[in-house]
């Protein structure tokens, strides 16, 4: 992965956006400001009894950007990267998103600095269970639902919902989603955002009416999004001719064989060194001539340093924010087509919200009725984003946003301010 350059901060990104959809809504100056502020910000400190028997402070923090359109969704982190500015981007970001795929929400996010990958189970558990305390008065089933995001996982998301359930007295499944299948989970929450990717994905090729039978496909991260946007893409039959995680990359120009690398990619832990394919650099893989490039790992991946080196048609941002504004006028200006973070990977928060819509009727969905309304929505929702482009003839991704913020400044332009 490349090095974060200060002046492309995830929040100075999310700001630049707002201000660009601003201009085309011509929203008041208050508004604007509204829209750039997040509404409650709670950072804790606490501590946590490492396996050694030392005692260690971990920083932890829970944002709700805005409550105009519901109660705050998003996910929690767990990555030595979390700063308080990297959660109010993604938590301004996730209000977008949801307002984009039109689902009763404002967005929130959280995160917790630590490495989960020098933890025990333990560890983990026992700094879950602490901060899930710590930030108590936040979530809520109706006012603040957590779900996962990077580095945490449905059993993260099961001790969350553990903890809040014995301060209450009563399971609530509710208060958070991702949640393991036996304790009411969703089937299909955890293929959810990949599938929704290729979703979107096959839309604008169907649109642009390029084939996708053959199409060559490269995903940067192979966490829960890359895998699933992978594996779906070889169903769909594409060719994924490389893909990264945190050890490197792999390339096969014949295509891999995305089963047989998740099997791997579960034995070993790490991608490296999948039989038939040929070791690939990071930065190397962002420039590989193919027709659709997922960057699923993580922020500023896509900079005004590596954009120009990308020899992609597509780019289907798996990832929140993986491209700067620098980045994004670059791709622009390359003629590459960029289908934006906020819609193309909403298909997470939208099986969370079907999670959410069971847990509280205590009533389970199959499958494939998940999927198949969670494609309904992805496909709604990408002509949504396509048709205001055309109509305004701006960008996919000044579209998604102006089409998510107008309907944020709609909802509280109807509710109309309190006091
Ligand atoms: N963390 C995911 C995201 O960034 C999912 C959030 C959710 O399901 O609430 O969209």
């Amino acid at each position: 992965m490349t090095n974060i350059q200060a002046e492309d901060s995830a929040l100075t990104t999310a700001l630049t956006q707002v201000d660009q959809a601003a201009h085309h809504l011509k929203l008041s100056t208050g508004s604007v400001e509204m829209l750039k502020h997040c509404k409650r910000e709670l950072t804790v400190n606490f501590p946590v009894r490492m396996d050694s028997g030392d005692v260690r402070i971990f920083t932890g923090y829970r944002v709700h950007h805005n409550t105009s359109r519901g109660p705050t969704k998003g996910g929690i982190r767990y990555s030595p990267h979390v700063s308080l500015d990297e959660v109010r981007a993604l938590a301004m970001w996730m209000t977008w998103k949801c307002a984009v795929v039109n689902i009763p929400y404002g967005g929130a996010k959280g995160g917790v600095l630590c490495d989960p990958h020098d933890l025990s189970l333990r560890e983990l558990e026992g700094i879950t269970r602490r901060f899930t305390t710590e930030i108590t008065m936040m979530i809520s089933p109706d006012g603040d639902i957590p779900a996962p995001d990077m580095g945490t996982n449905p059993q993260v998301m099961a001790w969350i919902m553990d903890t809040y359930s014995m301060h209450k007295g009563h399971s609530v499944p509710a208060v958070v989603t991702g949640k393991p299948l036996n304790i009411g989970g969703s089937a299909g929450r955890l293929e959810a955002t990949g599938r929704g990717v290729m979703f979107a994905v096959r839309e604008a090729f169907r649109t642009m009416n390029w084939e996708l039978q053959g199409a060559s496909v490269v995903v940067q991260g192979f966490g829960n999004v890359g895998s699933v946007t992978a594996q779906t893409a070889h169903e769909m039959g594409c060719r994924v001719i490389a893909v990264s995680d945190i050890s490197g990359g792999i390339y096969d120009a014949e295509g891999i064989d995305v089963p047989k690398l998740i099997e791997y990619n579960r034995a070993n832990k790490s991608i490296a060194g999948f039989p038939g394919t040929i070791p690939q650099a990071n930065g190397q893989l962002l420039s590989l001539p193919c027709d659709v490039l997922v960057p699923a790992a993580m922020e500023n991946q896509l900079t005004r340093t590596t954009a120009p080196m990308v020899q992609a048609r597509m780019v289907a941002e798996g990832a929140n924010g993986p491209t700067t504004p620098d980045g994004d006028e670059i791709l622009r200006a390359k003629n590459i087509l960029v289908l934006p973070d906020i819609m193309c990977n909403a298909g997470g928060v939208v099986a969370s919200y079907f999670e959410w819509v069971q847990d509280l009727q205590n009533l389970f969905w199959e499958e494939s009725d998940v999927t198949l309304k969670l494609e309904r929505i992805m496909i709604r929702s990408y002509h949504d984003m396509d048709d205001t482009a055309k109509r305004m003839n701006i960008s996919l991704r000044t579209a998604a946003l102006v089409l998510g913020i107008g309907r944020v400044a709609d909802a509280h332009q109807t509710r109309g301010l309190y006091p």
